[in-house]
């Protein structure tokens, strides 16, 4: 064989570590870079330990809630060093699993930075090492705006550091993380800020949904500063000075700065052997993930196309099966469900209605009711939105939307049906399991409204 290797995959995230152990699977000589942590951003900062705070962070709720179901309870206070500890515990013990799993699947393991010489020969750990197709699966990383003072902000990974509960935790940017890290640490008993750009918080998605999400974090107490921009951070005392571009001030103990992530290209090499960049700064692919040179790859949150865990696995899996498995194939990145898990966590798939619209006339279904369980917890802001958005000319689903407990559970499910094109008849004839929240989705019988009308007229 010319090449040390079939496969050289730099970056053992969630991409790279599923390309690099299927691809090993099917017979392909394997070699895997990782310079920081094995399952990169969602097992170590991301995902997983984000989704353990938000665990905990219901518990507070629950308490407040079961003395009206009779329960007697005391709540006493919440230790975030004792939650980091678990925490840490399980994401070192993932760490361990996805070593094994490579291992396991016969890939040659570097521990250390890898960087590209030329289209087949990587730089790794003081040697060069050359393969007949190179992955990049490197990621992504947050991005501190560029503002004064920027530097006394924490970045979403710093988060994880925290031993002690910021009293007062001011948050900027209304994405994914900007909003499930102030929802949490509100739960846990921190005074929160959220100061966002835009009218509502989570552009892209649906406008009812994010309304009610703007409505469900002021019920809660989440103080919402918007649309407002973040002038300049200043440090006071132990704590730092938060200034918004009216002049406004907010004092905080901590405070994140959730404005973004952008790929993590930088010392790779891609200008050295012509990969070539789009203008956000993400690595070109075709639909294949091949970049502009033919024996490179690029896959995961460095292709900034869908940056979510289960869409890196998708890809990875899927370039391993095309290279190596005799099986070309692409994953689909149409009709992807998604959650955020904000309090209460959202889950959709599909088109917004603002979209949907655009095409031509589309029918609205939508409900909102407070849980079962709200109505003996009288807890505040736990009311539920479901909303179908249905294409009036082939009565297909195009769209299903969600904020309310277990909408990321129920979600998962309704994906699966919105990817095969069921029909709101389809959805109508499933019968409902009683008594839950999810059977709203199959007994939305009165239209909402009509939309996209003038759209289709055109
Ligand atoms: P997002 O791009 O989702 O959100 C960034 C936020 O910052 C937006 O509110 C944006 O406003 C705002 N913003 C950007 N630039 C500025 C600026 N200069 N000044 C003020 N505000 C600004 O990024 P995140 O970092 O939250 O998340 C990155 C990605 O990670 C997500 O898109 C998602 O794909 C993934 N992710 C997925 C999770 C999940 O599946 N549950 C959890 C966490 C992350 P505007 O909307 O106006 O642009």
């Amino acid at each position: 064989m010319p090449y040390d290797y079939d496969l050289f995959v730099i970056g053992g995230g969630s991409a790279g570590v599923r390309c690099a152990r299927v691809s090993a699977t099917h017979g392909a000589k394997v070699a895997i870079a990782e310079e920081r942590f094995w399952g990169g951003t969602c097992v170590n900062v991301g995902c997983v330990p984000k989704k353990i705070m938000v665990n905990a962070a219901e518990y507070g709720g629950w308490i407040d809630d079961a003395p009206a179901f009779g329960w007697t309870v005391r709540k006493l206070g919440f230790d975030l060093g004792r939650l980091k500890a678990a925490r840490d515990a399980e994401v070192a013990r993932l760490n361990g699993v996805y070593g094994k799993l490579l291992g396991g699947a016969g890939c040659t393991v570097f521990e250390a930075r890898a960087t590209l010489v030329d289209p087949h020969t990587v730089q790794v750990g003081g040697r060069r090492v050359t393969a007949e197709r190179i992955v990049l699966a490197v990621g992504g990383k947050s991005v501190r705006p560029e503002i004064p003072g920027a530097e006394l902000g924490m970045l979403s990974d710093d988060v994880f550091d925290l031993e002690v509960l910021p009293r007062r935790l001011a948050v900027v940017g209304s994405g994914y993380i900007g909003l499930e890290f102030g929802c949490l640490f509100h739960g846990l008993g921190s005074e929160v800020d959220l100061i966002y750009r835009n009218e509502l918080p989570l552009r892209g998605f649906d406008n009812d949904i994010r309304t009610a999400l703007k409505e469900a974090l002021a019920v809660q107490g989440i103080r919402q500063h918007a649309p407002r921009q973040l002038a300049r951070l200043d440090r006071a005392g132990d704590g730092v000075l938060v200034t918004l571009d009216d002049g406004a001030r907010i004092e905080a103990d901590a405070v994140l700065l959730a404005t973004g992530r952008a790929p993590n290209l930088h010392g790779l090499g891609c200008d050295a052997i012509g990969v070539e960049c789009t203008a956000m700064g993400a690595v070109e692919v075709d639909e294949d993930h091949r970049t502009t040179v033919p024996s490179v790859y690029a896959i995961g949150d460095v292709t900034d196309k869908l940056n979510l865990t289960p869409m890196a696995t998708a890809v990875g899996h899927a370039l391993a099966d095309t290279l190596f498995g005799k099986n070309p194939r692409r994953a689909s990145y149409r009709d992807v469900p998604t959650a955020v898990f904000t309090n209460p966590p959202i889950g959709t798939v599909g088109m917004t209605e603002a979209d949907a619209a655009a095409l031509g006339p589309v029918d609205i279904y939508a409900t909102r009711f407070t849980p079962m369980r709200h109505g003996i917890s009288r807890r505040e802001g736990r009311k539920a939105l479901m909303k179908l958005v249905v294409c009036q000319r082939t009565r297909r689903v195009l769209g299903a939307h969600m904020l309310g407990e277990d909408a990321p559970e129920i979600m998962q499910g309704i994906g699966i049906a919105v990817a095969m094109g069921a029909t709101k008849e389809d959805f109508d004839r499933t019968v409902g399991i009683h008594p839950t929240a999810a059977e709203e989705f199959v007994t939305l019988r009165t239209r909402t409204r009509e939309a996209g009308v003038r759209a289709a007229a055109e």
